[in-house]
C-alpha cells in the first residue's frame, strides 16, 4: 500500500504555474515549500477596490490606490533595449504619468489615446512630481466588479520573486490556483463544540476568505477564526506539556521547616524582607512542599532582592537535606554571589563552594569530590556547573540567575544532574510582558517581586545632547571627587562591531584625556576581551582602583557595586529600551543620589525619541517592557528566537491579547476535563497537536 501524501504537503513545484525555478525562489525567499506553506502565506493587507481616488488627492507613497483616468499622451524614451514607456493619464481633477520599464513593446500596442482605464498601483514621488510605476490597468467594467475583486489581497514578495513574475499579484494568482484546485481541502481541527460555542467559521471557509474575502464581514470572521486557532493550539500544547511534566516528574518534597532557615531568618538577616519577597517565598514554598516538581520563573526588577529569595529557598533545601546550586552567567556575578552568600551565612555552618572556569584544578578536584559525597551544600558557579564531571549527591534545587543569558539546552542540562528532576527556579530582571510570558514560558509558573527594598533613592534620569558633553564631564568630576564611581557605556551593535569598537576606544581616549591621571583613573571592558581580562578590569573597578569604567554593555547584567552611582550612556538612541533599563539598574544601589545620563545627538528618530521619553518618564520595568514590545515586536525580544513565537502567522500577541487570554482559558478548561486529550470528542485536537509536534511548527498550523 502506498500512503497518500496529504494534499497540503505536496511540493509547491507541482502547483500549476510554479515549476522548478519558481519553486526554488519561493523556497529560498519565503520558505514556501509545500502547498500548505503557500496557504499560510497570508496577505499582509487588503485594498478596497470599490474606492476610486482622484488624481489631485494623491498624497502618500507606498499605498495602493485606484484611479479611473483617460490616456492623453503616450511616449517611449531611451534606447530600444532599455526603453521606458510613459503614459500620461487624466481625470477630472488632474494628470499623472504611468511609467513602465518592462514589457514596453507589448504595451505600446495596447494603449491608445482617449482610452479609459482602471489603474491600480502605488504612486511615487519623483522630482517633486507624482507618477505611478508599473500599475495594473484594466478596462472599466460595465458590470459591477465581482465581489471577490472588491477586496484585493496584497502579498509580500521580494525582488527576486518579482523578477520571476511573482509580485503580490503573481503570488495572488498562485494562491487562487491552489484554492480552486479540485483536490483543495483543509481539514477542520477544532471540535464542533468549540466552533459552535465561539461561533467560529469553518477552517476551510476561513482560509478561502482570508485570501479572497467575499465580504469585509467574512474577512474579519476568517481572521478571528485563524487567530484563535493559532493561539489556542500554542496554549493547548504548552499546558498539556505542563500537565505531563507534573505527572512524570515527582518533585522532592521539602516538608521540613528547619533550623537553617529559622536561624538565618531570626539571627542573621539584617533587614526586613519586603512584602513582595515574602509573597514570592510563600509561593515557592507551596511548590516545594507539594510533591510536584517546581518550574518557576521569578521576575523582579534589578535590585529588587531576588538573590535573597534564592538564598532562602536554598536554605529550605538544606533543611530537607538536599544540595542546591546557583548558576550565574558570568564569573564576576558568580564570584559576587559566592562572596555575598558566604558573608551572609558566615555564622551558620554551611558548606559553600565556588566553581567557575578559573577555579584551579586542585581545588576543582576537591570540590567535585565533596560534591559527590554530599558534603557541599551550596554550589555556586558559572557554565562550569554544566560539565559532566560535576556530579551531585542529591541535588534538590537549581537556581539560575539572569536566565535569558542561558540557552534552553543549557538549562535542560542542569535538569539531568539528578535522577529525580530537581526543583528549578529561574530568575530574571528583564521583565517579560504578561502576554509574552504566557506564550513564551507557558510551561513555567511565574512569581513577580513588584516592590523595591525601602530607602532606595530614586535614580535621577537626564537626557543631554552631545554638544553639552562638557557639562556632564564637570558633573562627573565633582561626583568622583566626592567618592562616587562612574560607568560610561558605549553601544555595541553586532553588525558593525569593529566600527563600534573604534567608537569605544576613541571614547576611552577622550575620557582619559578629559580625566587625567593621577587624580582620575579610567578602566575599560568590552566583549572582545578575554574573560580573564574582563574580570580583572571589573575587579579593579570593584576595588576602587579605577573610578571610571568605560565599557560596552558587558556590564549590563547583575553586578552590584554600591559606590557606582552614575551611569552615562553614550549614543543612548542606539540602545533598546530593555537594555537602557538594565543599564540604569546598575546604579542606585548605594546611599548616594544616583544619576542616569542619556547622551544623544539632537536629531532623533521617532522610535529613539519614544525610548528616551519612556526612560525619563518611568522606572517601572514592566511598563518599559510593554513599550519595548510595542516598539519592536516580539521577534526582537530576548528568548523569542527559541520559542517559535516568531512563526505566528495571523495573530499578534500585543493586539490580540484578548483572544490570547480567551484561547488559554478554553484550552485550560478542556485539559481540566481531559488532561491527556483521550476523549473521543477531543480526538481532533490530539491529532492536530501530534501533527504540530511532527512538523516542528513549520507549517504545523495547518494540518
Ligand atoms: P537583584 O538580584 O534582584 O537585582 P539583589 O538580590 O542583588 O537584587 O539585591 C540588591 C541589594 O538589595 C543587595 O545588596 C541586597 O542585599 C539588598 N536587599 C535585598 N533585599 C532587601 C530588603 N528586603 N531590604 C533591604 N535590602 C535588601
Ligand atoms: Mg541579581
Amino acid at each position: 500500500m502506498v500512503a497518500l501524501k496529504p494534499f497540503l504537503e505536496t511540493s509547491i513545484e507541482y502547483l500549476k504555474g510554479v515549476g522548478p525555478a519558481r519553486a526554488e525562489a519561493l523556497r529560498s525567499e519565503l520558505q514556501i515549500e509545500v502547498f500548505g506553506d503557500l496557504l499560510t502565506h497570508f496577505p499582509f493587507r487588503y485594498v478596497d477596490r470599490s474606492k476610486m481616488y482622484l488624481i489631485k488627492d494623491i498624497k502618500d507613497e507606498n499605498t495602493f490606490i485606484q484611479l479611473r483616468a483617460r490616456v492623453i499622451k503616450t511616449k517611449t524614451i531611451g534606447p530600444p533595449r532599455s526603453q521606458r514607456l510613459i503614459v500620461t493619464v487624466e481625470d477630472e481633477s488632474g494628470q499623472i504619468d504611468l511609467v513602465w520599464f518592462q514589457g514596453v513593446k507589448w504595451l505600446v500596442d495596447k494603449i491608445a489615446n482617449g482610452q479609459e482605464w482602471i489603474i491600480f498601483g502605488k504612486p511615487q514621488l519623483f522630482n517633486g512630481q507624482w507618477n505611478m510605476p508599473h500599475p495594473d490597468i484594466e478596462p472599466p467594467e460595465t458590470e459591477p466588479l465581482p465581489i471577490s475583486r472588491i477586496i484585493q489581497p496584497i502579498y509580500s514578495s521580494t525582488e527576486k520573486l518579482k523578477s520571476k513574475g511573482l509580485d503580490y499579484k503573481g503570488i495572488g494568482k498562485l494562491v487562487k490556483t491552489l484554492l480552486l484546485h479540485e483536490k483543495f481541502y483543509v481539514p477542520e481541527n477544532l471540535t464542533r463544540d468549540i466552533l459552535e460555542r465561539l461561533r467560529l467559521i469553518h477552517r476551510q471557509d476561513a482560509f478561502l476568505n482570508i485570501h479572497f474575502p467575499q465580504s469585509p464581514e467574512l474577512l474579519s470572521k476568517a481572521q478571528a477564526r485563524l487567530k484563535f486557532e493559532e493561539l489556542f493550539f500554542i496554549q493547548l500544547r504548552l499546558l498539556k506539556q505542563r500537565i505531563s511534566r507534573l505527572q512524570k516528574n515527582e518533585g522532592h518534597v521539602f516538608a521540613t521547616v528547619g533550623n537553617y532557615l529559622n536561624d538565618f531568618y531570626h539571627n542573621y538577616l539584617t533587614f526586613e524582607l519586603t512584602n513582595a519577597q515574602k509573597k514570592v517565598i510563600r509561593e515557592i514554598r507551596a511548590d516545594l512542599g507539594s510533591g510536584k516538581q517546581m518550574n518557576r520563573l521569578l521576575q523582579g526588577d534589578v535590585g529588587s532582592g531576588k538573590t535573597m529569595v534564592a538564598l532562602m529557598c536554598m536554605l529550605i533545601a538544606l533543611d530537607n537535606k538536599y544540595q542546591s546550586c546557583l548558576m550565574a552567567p558570568t564569573e564576576i556575578l558568580a564570584n559576587q554571589h559566592f562572596s555575598n552568600i558566604s558573608r551572609m551565612l558566615s555564622g551558620l555552618n554551611v558548606n559553600i563552594r565556588l566553581l567557575t572556569g578559573s577555579t584551579k584544578q586542585a581545588e576543582r578536584n576537591v570540590t567535585l569530590g565533596l560534591l559527590e559525597s554530599g558534603e557541599v551544600s551550596f554550589l555556586i558557579g558559572t557554565h562550569a556547573l554544566l560539565e559532566d564531571k560535576v556530579q551531585f549527591n542529591n541535588l534538590g534545587l537549581v537556581v539560575i540567575d539572569e536566565q535569558h543569558r542561558f540557552g534552553v539546552a543549557q538549562r535542560a542540562a542542569l535538569w539531568e544532574k539528578n535522577q529525580r528532576t530537581p526543583h528549578i527556579l529561574v530568575m530574571t530582571a528583564t521583565p517579560i510582558p504578561r502576554t509574552l510570558a504566557m506564550t513564551l514560558y507557558g510551561d513555567l509558573d511565574s512569581s513577580v517581586i513588584d516592590e523595591l527594598p525601602p530607602g532606595r533613592k530614586p535614580i535621577i534620569t537626564k537626557h543631554v545632547y552631545d554638544r553639552d558633553h562638557f557639562k556632564v564631564y564637570n558633573l562627573l568630576k565633582q561626583k568622583i571627587r566626592e567618592g562616587n564611581q562612574v560607568y560610561i557605556v558605549y553601544p555595541l551593535i553586532e553588525e558593525s562591531e569593529s566600527l563600534d569598537l573604534k567608537n569605544l576606544t576613541e571614547g576611552f581616549q577622550t575620557v582619559v584625556k578629559e580625566f587625567p591621571q593621577p587624580e582620575f583613573r579610567v578602566g575599560m571592558v568590552h566583549g572582545r576581551m578575554k574573560q580573564q581580562q574582563k574580570d580583572a578590569e571589573m575587579k579593579r573597578f570593584l576595588e576602587k582602583e579605577t573610578q571610571i569604567l568605560v565599557s560596552t554593555t558587558v556590564i549590563e547584567v547583575g553586578v552590584d557595586i554600591p559606590e557606582a552611582s552614575i551611569m552615562v550612556i553614550e549614543n543612548a538612541d542606539r540602545f533598546g529600551l530593555s537594555q537602557l533599563h538594565q543599564l540604569r539598574g546598575r546604579v542606585g544601589r548605594g546611599s548616594a543620589q544616583s544619576y542616569c545620563i542619556l547622551m544623544t545627538p539632537e536629531e532623533l528618530g521617532n522610535d529613539a525619541r519614544i525610548r528616551i521619553k519612556t526612560m525619563l518618564k518611568t522606572t517601572d520595568g514592566f511598563e518599559i517592557a510593554e513599550t519595548d514590545l510595542r516598539l519592536r515586536g516580539p521577534g526582537d525580544l530576548q528568548g523569542t528566537q527559541q520559542s517559535g513565537i516568531l512563526n505566528l502567522r495571523v495573530a499578534d500577541i500585543i493586539q490580540d491579547e484578548k483572544i490570547l487570554k480567551f484561547a488559554r482559558n478554553v484550552a485550560s478548561d478542556i485539559l481540566n476535563d481531559d488532561p491527556e486529550l483521550r476523549f473521543e470528542k477531543n480526538a481532533i485536537l490530539a491529532k492536530h497537536i501530534s501533527h504540530m509536534d511532527e512538523h516542528q511548527q513549520n507549517w504545523g498550523l495547518i494540518s
